[in-house]
């Protein structure tokens, strides 16, 4: 709830909460959630998918690999280990059907893994995967000057979220620098 320039409240739905005159908040929605509250916020124009893939793979962790367009990271031990497959900026790949992404990952995965000798099996068929796309995963960064979202849209409220800083592209350390920006400028 806004008045006079100044958060007056928050609303949870099931809880709310007023804020008195000496009271403050930080708002570290996503950009899309912090324009729905805050309409005027000019926020990112669009968005770059990162696609995850989980496979069923067994055998002994056997390290990590890196590729040109993810990494993949084996994970676990034993028997119950597995191999995982980051695909950022994954534009085709959040386009590509789950039947076709999981076998053609596969055999770039399983082909980068020989050539570099990685411990553990690698059969030519793929094992069972799980596809995960997350569509919105980062603001998606283009030419020209970043955005510049103000870090106090009101008077005691802040804003945080790795998309507000204007230096580094959205990862943890963004929302980690985001966050205490946001209080520093609260608390001067
Ligand atoms: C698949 C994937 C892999 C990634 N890998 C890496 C990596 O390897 N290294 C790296 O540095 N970064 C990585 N990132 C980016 C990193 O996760 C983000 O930059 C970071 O999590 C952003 O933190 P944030 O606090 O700005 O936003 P978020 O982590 O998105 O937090 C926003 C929070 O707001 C909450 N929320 C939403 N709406 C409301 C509402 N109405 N009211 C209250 N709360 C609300 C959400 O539930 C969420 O908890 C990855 C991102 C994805 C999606």
């Amino acid at each position: 709830m806004v008045q006079g320039g100044r958060a007056a409240g928050l609303d949870f739905g099931e809880d709310a909460v007023t804020l008195g005159t000496g009271d403050a908040a930080v708002l570290a929605t996503p950009p899309w959630e912090s324009q729905r509250l805050l309409p005027h916020l000019e926020t990112p124009a669009g968005y770059a998918p990162i696609v995850n893939l989980h496979y069923a793979r067994p055998g002994p962790r056997a390290g990590a690999l890196h590729r040109h367009a993810g990494c993949a990271l084996p994970m676990g031990a034993g028997a119950a280990g597995g191999v995982s497959v980051t695909v950022s900026a994954g534009d085709d790949a959040a386009r590509e059907d789950q039947a076709t992404l999981g076998p053609r990952a596969w055999a770039e995965l399983r082909q980068a893994a020989l050539a570099f000798g990685l411990d553990g099996d690698w059969p030519e068929a793929p094992p069972p995967c799980r596809v995960v796309k997350e569509r919105r995963a980062t603001p998606r960064h283009t030419p020209g000057p970043p955005l510049r979202p103000p870090r106090l849209p009101l008077a005691n409220l802040a804003l945080a979220g790795d998309w507000t800083d204007p230096l580094l592209p959205a990862t943890i350390e963004a929302s980690v620098r985001s966050g205490e920006a946001a209080a520093k400028a609260l608390l001067r």
